[in-house]
């Protein structure tokens, strides 16, 4: 099939790319000319593990395109991909400027049948702001779906090539008939394709969000508990985990959730609930737990040395909002930093894929190591932000030598208590339990 995706970011080019592999003739549309210059020039721009081979392959096959010729785009294809960016105004609420926008033109230059697919995350009743603003400019029949995306970055490819389901919300058959032929070869397996209304689908995205960040902050809370009731975090994730009702994914308390997403998606819904006059309470505790989260390794920080942070040197471990990307947006990391210059401390940080993101898109001034040890050379405290996989089993012997201090702040619980305090460091981590506590603590 002829397919066009407008925005070749994180979902878009993923998104093109993938659909080039399933045979699909792809051109993916984007106006940032760096960042078509480097696709132009056979560089992925962002870190996505498993997309090179499949972006090499498909480039070098002629099925996969790049231009910033929106109007060649919506004539090459049958099915336009929006996959722009929403981002959030001032108020919370998402940025249509960019759909709409992309949606007016492509209103002055369709001239044959189209489905336009929503796959940017967009508030409920953007489809049919979408068909307004193209019915404005032409008669020409068209239709608008609405796809949200699922992929998580870090795994976008196999969510992508591989997803649990597929959401489409259309009303009218032709545009059904289309969207199941192209995504055919993605649910082999026979993971479904749910057919449902617009409005159903928009809120699907943004309730999966939503959901996902309550059950985070739910048990960023339960670790705060543990903390002062002397029980440990690690020891009731297990507990409740195991029970099938609840599942054991994102249960793993930290430093407050980050990314282009989850912050961005539960203020557009607690926003989009507020002009329907209804008070959705749990959203609003979600989102205030998570700003206070992102405080919680700062507070340690001070407890432990002090307000006055002058002279102090920190190392940071991982600036990426989660591991397997280099993307900053709403990153816990950068609110951490940011706490710690202020109090007049000085940061050296690394990160495996995210340094350049910080140094391009923050005014941060701290240095970076060239690798995760050269960030703790006379620093009095490691913290660590992400948990990247290389940071997992570190030679302690070597940090303990190289930090000034053996302190190490982990706002993601990746070492065992027992062994750092064995190697004689002070390790604070989030919700757990001393192993010197005085009563015996319960062991896997
Ligand atoms: P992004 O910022 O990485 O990419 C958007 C791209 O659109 C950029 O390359 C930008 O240059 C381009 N663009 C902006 N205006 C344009 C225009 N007028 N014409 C052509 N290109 C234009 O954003 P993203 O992370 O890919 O997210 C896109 C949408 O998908 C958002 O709504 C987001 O919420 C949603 N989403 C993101 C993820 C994710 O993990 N990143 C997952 C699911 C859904």
């Amino acid at each position: 099939m002829k397919v066009s995706v407008i925005g070749t970011g994180y979902v878009g080019l993923v998104s093109g790319t993938c659909f080039a592999e399933a045979g699909n003739d792809v051109i993916c549309v984007d106006n940032d000319q760096d960042k078509l210059a480097k696709l132009n020039a056979g560089k992925v721009p962002i870190y996505e593990p498993g997309l090179e081979t499949l972006f090499e392959r498909n480039a070098k096959d002629g099925r996969l395109r790049f231009s910033d010729d929106l109007a060649a785009a919506v004539a090459h294809a049958e099915v336009i991909f929006l996959a722009l960016p929403t981002p959030p105004t001032e108020d919370g609420s998402a940025d249509l400027k960019y759909v709409l926008g992309v949606a007016n033109q492509i209103g002055t230059i369709i001239s044959d049948y189209k489905v336009l697919v929503n796959k940017s995350t967009v508030p409920v009743g953007t489809a049919d702001k979408v068909r307004a603003a193209v019915s404005a400019q032409t008669d020409v029949e068209f239709d608008v779906v609405s796809n949200p995306e699922f992929l998580r970055e870090g795994f976008a490819v196999q969510d992508f090539m591989k997803p649990e389901r597929i959401v489409i919300g259309a009303r009218s058959d032709r545009a059904i008939e289309v969207m199941r032929r192209l995504y055919k070869p993605f649910v082999m397996s026979g993971n479904p394709i749910l057919f449902m209304d617009e409005r159903s689908a928009e809120v699907t995205k943004y309730a999966g969000n939503s959901f996902l960040a309550t059950k985070i902050s739910f048990m960023n809370e339960i670790a705060n508990l543990c903390e002062l009731v002397g029980a440990d975090v690690d020891n009731v994730r297990r507990g409740i985990g195991t029970d099938t009702r609840i599942g054991k994914r994102f249960l793993f308390p930290g430093v407050g959730y980050g990314g282009s997403c989850f912050p961005k998606d539960v203020s557009a819904l607690f926003k989009t609930s507020q002009e329907y006059n209804y008070d959705f309470k749990i959203l609003d505790s979600v989102m205030e737990v998570n700003d206070l989260q992102k405080g919680i390794l700062a507070n340690k920080i001070v407890k432990e040395m002090g307000e006055d942070l002058t002279g102090k040197q920190f190392a940071v471990w991982g600036l990426a909002f989660k591991p397997n990307t280099d993307d900053i947006r709403e990153a816990p990391a950068l609110v951490i930093i940011e706490e710690l210059l202020k109090r007049g401390a000085k940061v050296k940080a690394f990160d495996p894929e995210a340094m350049e993101s910080v140094r391009a898109y923050t005014n941060l001034d701290i240095e970076y190591g060239d690798n995760m040890y050269s960030t703790l050379e006379g620093a009095d405290a490691l913290i660590i932000v992400t948990e990247w996989n290389e940071f997992r089993a570190p030679d302690f012997e070597k940090i303990k030598n190289s930090l000034s201090r053996p302190l190490v702040f982990d706002g993601r619980n990746i070492y065992e208590m027992g062994v750092l305090e064995q190697y004689g460091f002070t390790y604070h981590s989030i919700g757990r339990r001393s192993v010197n506590a005085t009563e015996t603590v319960a062991t896997e």
